[in-house]
Order: C-alpha cells, then structure tokens, then sequence
C-alpha cells in the first residue's frame, strides 16, 4: 500500500518509574507493528517525571526505532495529567492508550482496529477478570462505581480502564477539556460518540510495583464524583430539611412535655447525642461544601496542566495553555 495513504495510528503509554517493563512493552509493541503494516504507528511514551531510568530507556528505544516518540514531563504529575499531555502531542488518526506495565495487552489493538474501521469513535476493553489483584481491591472498586453511578447521571463504563482506541475526534473532544482535576474515566463518557465495548482478561503487572496506594484512590474517587455532579450538594440540602424537621417535631415534644409534666433535669444524655449528631452532620456537609469550592479555586487559577521538557529530542519551549 501507499505510504501516504496508511493511517497513522498513535499507541499512547504514561509512564512513571517504568525500567523493569518498557523494554518487554517495546518487544510487545513491536511485534504488533510488525504484524499490522497496513497501518502507520507511532508509539508515544510519556515520561511522568520518573525517578529511575524510564527515561534513558526511553532515549534508548527511540535510538534503535524512530517510531518511538516520548515525551518528557517536567514532573510527576500523575497519570491523569500525564494522559492529556500524551493526547496533545499525539499525531495519530486515532489513539490508543495503555498502561506501561502490560496489564492490557496490546494484542488486543488490532480487534479494537477492526471496529474503528467499522465506524466507532471509542472501543474500550472492559476487563472480565481482574488477575492479581486483591480482593478489597476489587470489593471497593465495585462500590465506587455503585456510588459513582447513583450521583452521577452519565454512565460510567464498569470495571474499565483507560486502555482504548479513541478517534482523532474524541481526542480533540478531550483536548478541549482543560479542567486541571482531571477525572479521565468519566471523560470519556461525557464526550460521548460512538462506544463500543470489547472483553478481556486482565493481566498481573509484567514487573515493577504499582503506583497506587489507598490514598491516591480515595483522592481520586472524590474527583470522580466532585468533577461530574453537584449532586451531594443537593443531598445536603435535603438530608438538612430532614434533620431540621425531626428537630422542630422533638422540640414540640419537649415544650408540651414540660408544660405538662414540670421541668425535667435529667436529660443529659439525650442533649448529648443530639448535639454530636448534629455536629457531625454539619461538619461533613462543611467538607462537601469546601470540596467543591476548592475546586471551583483549583479551576479558577487556570494554570496550564503541565510543563515538558522535551518531545523527543527538541527542548520543549512552547507552552500548552489553557485554551
Ligand atoms: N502512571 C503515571 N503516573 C503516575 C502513576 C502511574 O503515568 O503518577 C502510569 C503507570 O506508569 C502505568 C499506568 O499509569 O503505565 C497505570 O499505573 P499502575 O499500573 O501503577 O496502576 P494500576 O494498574 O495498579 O491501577
Ligand atoms: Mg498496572
């Protein structure tokens, strides 16, 4: 086939502290270029401010493949941050995005290929085991999504990561969202376009230790839901009027109980509870309200998302702004 005429088709990896797997994701990745050369590739690592040699492995691998970009961040920014930046410097027809550490095997690209010809905008794989992960992994992932899905009135996709062939239009759909708390997974949904889902099975991490802790997900599980609804602002309000009601019911209780029966001095207890009740109450809805007006301060400095240092071997000068 024509040269010029083959699609370009862009695989996109953030990566952070990723030396004990990029060189089996390259021979992976090669074998699948190999393979498909009815189409352009171009494999763009991003190096999210690694700590270890990811990034000599990086300069490395482009050394022997020119279809290997990479794009080094000034810092960690996390791996949301870390895939926009990939997206805005992507060149491809469409995109595909996975993780570095060969859980979502790239076998899988050339069926989510076949779809995209076939008219799709974005086919996600959607894992149907979860290999070496840990049960309360598993067990809390399950209800988030429960919770997710009960604020939110967007579907999110279940059990599905961000590995997934995006066309050039989702990509420009997601580069136009310039929120700096990026919830990715529920960007996708949100843009919309045509989905189509494909199964597979979720591979253990190739080597190397996950970049998630506990912490990391709660944090990111409260973007989820902050960056897609107002609606716990809402369930204050009413849980409020609730509250307030049972209140104004027992307080009339109260006064008609002393009119009749005298004042009564034991009662300690039953103020006592009332009390941290209520302060409890009004202290995790204080936090809901200081969640969302820190996000509302987050969005309102409008700082560009990122800094790079270098896009293969340029010196990056130009900065991507908010726009
Ligand atoms: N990652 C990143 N920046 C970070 C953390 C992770 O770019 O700050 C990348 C990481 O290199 C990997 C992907 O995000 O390619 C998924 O990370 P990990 O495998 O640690 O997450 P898990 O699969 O355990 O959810
Ligand atoms: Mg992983």
């Amino acid at each position: 086939m024509d040269e010029e005429k083959k699609k370009l088709v862009t695989i996109l990896v953030p990566a952070y502290n990723e030396e004990e797997v990029l060189n089996m994701l390259y021979d992976r990745l090669k074998k699948l270029m190999d393979e498909n050369n009815e189409y352009n590739f171009e494999v763009l690592l991003v190096n999210d401010g690694s700590k270890d040699k990811s990034f000599q492995i990086m300069q490395e691998l482009r050394g022997k493949d020119k279809r290997i970009c990479y794009l080094n961040l000034s810092r960690n920014y996390g791996k949301e941050t870390a895939m926009i930046a990939g997206l805005d410097y992507c060149k491809g027809d469409c995109v595909v995005i996975i993780d570095a550490d060969l859980q979502d095997p790239p076998e899988l690209i050339p069926e989510m290929l076949k779809y995209w010809e076939e008219g799709y905008d974005d086919i996600y794989a959607k894992r149907k085991s979860r290999d070496g992960e840990t049960w309360l992994k598993k067990f809390t992932s399950k209800m988030y999504y429960k919770v997710l899905q009960a604020f939110t009135r967007i579907e999110i996709q279940k059990d599905t990561g961000d590995f997934r062939l995006l066309d050039r239009r989702c990509v420009e759909a997601l580069k136009a969202i310039r929120e700096s708390q990026r919830y990715t997974k529920g960007l996708f949904s949100w843009i919309g376009y045509n989905k189509k889902e494909i199964l597979y099975d979720r591979d253990p991490r190739a080597a190397g230790q996950t970049k998630w802790n506990y912490g990391k997900l709660i944090n990111l599980s409260i973007d989820g839901i902050t960056s897609f609804t107002t609606s716990p602002l809402r369930w204050a309000t009413i849980i409020g009027i609730f509250v307030s009601l049972v209140g104004f019911i027992y307080m009339l209780f109260i006064i008609i109980k002393t009119i009749i029966t005298g004042i009564d001095v034991p009662g300690y207890a039953s103020t006592m509870v009332v009390i941290l009740f209520l302060g409890g109450i009004q202290l995790i809805f204080l936090g809901v309200i200081g969640e969302y007006l820190g996000r509302a301060f987050n969005e309102t400095k409008h700082r560009p998302l990122y800094f790079v240092d270098r896009y293969n071997e340029e010196k990056e000068t130009n900065i991507k702004l908010n726009k």
